[in-house]
This record gives C-alpha cells, structure tokens and sequence, in this order.
C-alpha cells in the first residue's frame, strides 16, 4: 500500500503515520518527490485496511500496489532512482557504457583494455575475479589476485570496478575492491547472496537470469531493496529461447517494459545476449533506441586467446566505434 501526503501536510502529521504504521508492524519508506510525498508500506503480504489511514491528518489518500514487488515499482516511486557511477547517473539523461574483459585474466591484459576503454570513453570497468562456468574444468577466475588487479586498473584510469560475487560469503571479499557488485545471470534467485549485497549497501549490478521472467528479475531486485540498499541496476542479458544462431535471445522488449514497471536503471548486455562480436554493436544500438540507461559490453585485446567469451568480445578499435555509434543513437533519442 502507498500513502499520498496532501501538499501542505506537516512533519508532525507525517511522524504520526510513520509510526502508525511500524506499531502495526509494516515497514514504512519515505518517498520524498518534488509534488507529493509518499509513504510505502511494505513488510507484510497480507492485506491492510487503508481507510484506518485514509482518516488520518495530513493524508490525501491510500492506494494498494497490486504487484507482487513494492518497493521496485513505479507505483510506490514514481520518479526514475539515479544510480551514481563515475560523476555520472545511472537512469539520467547521460547513458553509461560499463567495458572490459570476461575474466580478469592476467595484470597486462586488464591494464591494457582498461586503458583502451577508458581512451574510447567508457564509464566504469567490468571484469570477472570470481567466474561462474558451466563447466568446472574451465577457468574460474583469478579470485582475489584478479580483485587486486582491478583495484590497480582502477588506481591508473580512475574507472570505477564492476565485478561478480558468486556467493555471500564473497560478498565482503568483492565489496572491498569493487564498485559495483555483480549478480550474474545463475544466481539471480540466490536469495541469500541477494540479502547479503541488500546489506552491502553497495551499488548492485542484478542480470536477468536466463529462464526468469521480467516479473522474477524485479522480485530478486525487491530482496536487495527491501535490506535498505536502493541503489540497484536492472541487466537484461538475453534469455534462452529455441534460437541456435545467437548464444541468447535479446529480450528488447524487457527495456520498455522494465522502464515502465520500475524505477531503476536499466543495462542491456549485447555481449551475453548475442554470444557473437560481430551482432554486439547493432544489439547495442537497439538497446539504446529502446530505452535502456546504458550498456555493458565485452572487450578484449585479443578475443582469440580469452580464457572466457572470446567469441563475443570485441576488440578495442571495435569497441571505440561502437561507443561512437550508441553516442549518435542516444542523441537521436533525446539521450547523450
Ligand atoms: C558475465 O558478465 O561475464 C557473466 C557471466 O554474465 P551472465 O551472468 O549474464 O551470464
Ligand atoms: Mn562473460
């Protein structure tokens, strides 16, 4: 349920309801926007009665939100959450474009593509210290000497790090490198390490799992914000469908359909998505005309010796003349 404050309410007013709500044991969260404010109340999936509210001083009305997530919903926070990352805002006019490796594989070759995608103006940098593979005898990662490296490409670019945590006893282990924690496409309903990155307090990348609904994508970013940690992306990545030609299926529909259910960010992934270098750029494009508040894109400086996802990596003059293009695109969309 959401409460709308009249326009003239006072503090005093406002407390009282608060607090109403909290004897009655829901959660309230303060919405303050800049024509009404809001209180949400959240906690408890059971119905309330809302005229015990509606009679309230200082309430204008009360209104049930009648999907399953609250507090990720426009209906509860009309206006778009803006993450912040690298002086920019995620969900803002300026679209973001997060570049880098798979795996962080080697201190040369992260040093290396975090210079070529800071040069050709990426925002922030990923790469993966902690890898879930499907197969385990393939490369898992360099652990924590990968997190140290990311944290000296960081010292030389000023980009700021996007890396996965696998689990939530890595959580504390990422959060003291990164950024941005990433949960990847197989643990997004890993409800533990989602509690875990909901108390972080940190910034969270959360990818769509590959057989989950836009509706379960929101649900997982529901368990984030409901520990308190609002600064949440949403990653659409692709989805498995029959197709054989790409790794995915880009699932473009997602981007307006997430911008319209919820306030937070929204990142296309036409790395994963597409599984082939040779798609990620028009996939990118669309992205961007569709909506989506930014990219994050696979970049190698020689995809044909990547220990992981060579076959959709692009090389960094590739990856400049894609930034170009999605610039070009996002100010024919009213974006920059
Ligand atoms: C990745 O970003 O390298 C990755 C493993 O992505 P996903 O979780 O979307 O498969
Ligand atoms: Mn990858």
């Amino acid at each position: 349920m959401i409460i709308v404050m009249k326009p003239n309410f006072s503090e005093k007013q406002l407390n009282a309801i608060i607090k109403r709500v909290e004897t009655l044991g829901y959660q309230a969260r303060l919405i303050r926007g800049e024509e009404t404010t809001i209180i949400g109340v959240v906690g408890d999936d059971r119905p309330i009665d809302r005229t015990q509210f509606e009679l309230l001083d200082g309430v204008e009305k009360t209104m049930p939100v009648l999907k399953p997530f609250k507090l990720a919903s426009r209906d509860m926070h009309p206006a778009d959450t803006l993450v912040p990352l690298n002086g920019c805002k995620v969900g803002a006019e300026k679209i973001v474009i997060i570049a880098g490796p798979c795996s962080v594989e080697s201190r040369a070759q992260i040093l290396e593509t975090a210079h070529a995608v800071k040069e050709a103006g990426a925002t922030a940098l990923r790469g993966g210290a902690f890898k879930p593979r499907t197969s385990p005898y393939s490369f898992q990662g360099l652990a924590e000497e990968g997190l140290e490296l990311l944290a000296e490409a960081r010292e030389q670019t000023g980009l700021p790090i996007v890396t996965e945590a696998m689990s939530p006893e890595q959580v504390p282990l990422v959060c003291k490198y990164a950024d941005v924690i990433q949960i990847g496409a197989r643990n997004m309903q890993n409800y533990a390490l989602l509690n875990s990155a909901g108390d972080a307090k940190k910034t969270v990348l959360l990818k769509r799992g590959m057989m989950s609904t836009i509706e379960e994508l929101l649900m997982s970013a529901e368990y984030i914000l409901a520990k308190g940690n609002s600064q949440v992306m949403l990653c659409e990545r692709g989805i498995r469908t029959f197709e054989k030609y790409t790794r995915n299926t880009t699932d473009i529909n997602a981007v307006p359909v997430l911008k319209q259910l919820t306030h937070l960010p929204v990142i296309l992934d036409p790395s994963h998505a597409t599984g082939k270098w040779e798609y990620v750029n028009a996939i990118a494009r669309a992205g961007i005309a569709a909506g989506a508040d930014g990219l994050i894109i696979e970049v190698h400086p020689h995809p044909e010796d990547a220990m992981s996802d060579g076959a959709q990596s692009l090389k960094p003059e590739k990856f400049a003349q894609l930034v170009k293009e999605v610039r070009r695109i996002a100010e024919a969309v009213g974006r920059c």
